[in-house]
């Protein structure tokens, strides 16, 4: 077949393939957030500040305290696959950072538009950074700035037309699955002052979520939730086997939540927010054991050696996979009988409404 047929295989051209994949890593406002949070925490910051505008419709930026980006990297910062935290496969087990596939600010280029303002503490100037959409760094200048980074993220969506529509409809939904997000960075993230604050209207500004940086995960819950939800909390710590153990808080058998709240559940992998449908199943189910009518508030984090959990699974790593995950849960189970045996019931099982 001629190469010009319109049946020939052609590569697709890399502005397309682009566009394509980066809606895969930025799937909503919520995972672009995270990919800019994330940055901030690998980049060792303290304090960090998510800003929304109009529930992140018009803008949204995340700034920190981290470590800055040097100038050498400003050109390549927001090319597909460029990475300062991993160059080979096998660095893959080894990792400790949220990032590693140098996707987030390439994608968040092509969906939306991104400049950044940043600054080491080699600089003693910062610089602020614009990008277009295939990630190429078209400005430059300096700017005032103490040592962090702040990425800024305009329109975002605007060049998908389905998404974009979709976006504006739900943005409240959307804003709401974003706050239940910081508060899982709330909740886990260790001596980091987490700040969310949403501008509308006239310019009047409202503070979401406020932490102040404690290193408990018992502080941070009462600093999210309220002591009243802390003190329908449990702790629980399970040991799984010799190196795999879960701990955190799960409602008291007689105190849960009314509704089946998915922003009262957070899991956490090794200190990494990710979904785990199968867990929120199984601690619901065996909840029922000791109370029919509610269900848990559940806050979970599992130490998993590194080298038996893959996080690689989806672009934006919320999905993973345990080499033995049958039995994790075997395991959980059990433990999740004892502590909501239906000795410990305060609501009989039969008694359902
Ligand atoms: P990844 O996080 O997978 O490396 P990103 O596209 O999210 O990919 O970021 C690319 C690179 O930009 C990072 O490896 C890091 O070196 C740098 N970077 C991004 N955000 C920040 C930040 N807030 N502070 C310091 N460096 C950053
Ligand atoms: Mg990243």
């Amino acid at each position: 077949t001629p190469a010009d047929s319109p049946n020939a295989i052609k590569p697709i051209n890399k502005g397309a393939v682009h566009r394509i994949c980066a809606g895969q890593v930025i799937l909503d406002l919520t995972s672009a957030v995270k990919e800019l949070v994330e940055n901030s925490l690998d980049a060792g910051a303290t304090s960090i500040e998510i800003a929304l505008k109009e529930y992140g419709e018009e803008w949204f930026r995340v700034i920190d305290n981290g470590s800055g980006i040097s100038p050498n990297n400003f050109k390549v910062l927001a090319l597909k696959h460029h990475t300062s935290k991993l160059s080979d496969f096998p660095d893959l087990q080894s990792l400790t950072t949220f990032g590693f596939r140098g996707e987030a600010l390439s994608s968040l280029c092509t969906l939306g538009d991104l400049t950044v303002e940043t600054r080491t503490k080699n600089e003693s100037v910062a610089t602020h950074l614009t990008y277009d959409h295939s990630g190429l760094l078209v400005d430059e200048k300096k700017t005032a700035r103490q040592i962090g980074t702040t990425v800024t993220v305009k329109k975002l969506f605007s060049n998908l037309p389905v998404r974009s529509k979709e976006f504006r409809r739900n943005i409240r939904k959307e804003y709401g699955k974003l706050i239940s997000l910081v508060n899982a960075y709330a909740l886990i993230a260790k001596g980091v002052r987490l700040v969310c604050t949403n501008t509308t209207g006239k310019n009047v500004k409202s503070v979401v979520v406020k932490t102040q940086g404690s290193d408990s995960l018992k502080d941070n819950i009462i600093t999210v939730f309220g002591m009243n939800i802390f003190s329908c909390l449990e702790p629980v710590n399970i040991c799984i086997s010799d190196n795999c153990k879960v701990d955190g808080f799960l409602s008291k058998p007689g105190q849960g939540s009314g509704r089946n709240l998915g922003d009262r559940q957070f899991f956490f992998v090794n200190g990494r927010p990710v979904d785990m449908p199968k867990v929120s199943k199984l601690v619901n189910e065996l909840y029922k054991g000791a109370n029919s009518r509610q269900y848990p508030i559940a806050i979970m984090n599992f130490t998993v050696p590194r080298r038996e959990c893959d996080v690689n699974v989806t672009p934006n790593k919320r999905k993973i996979f345990f080499s033995d995950e049958s039995s994790i849960l075997v395991a959980l189970r059990e433990a999740l009988q004892q502590i909501y045996s239906p000795s410990n019931a305060c609501y009989s099982v039969n008694k359902v409404e």
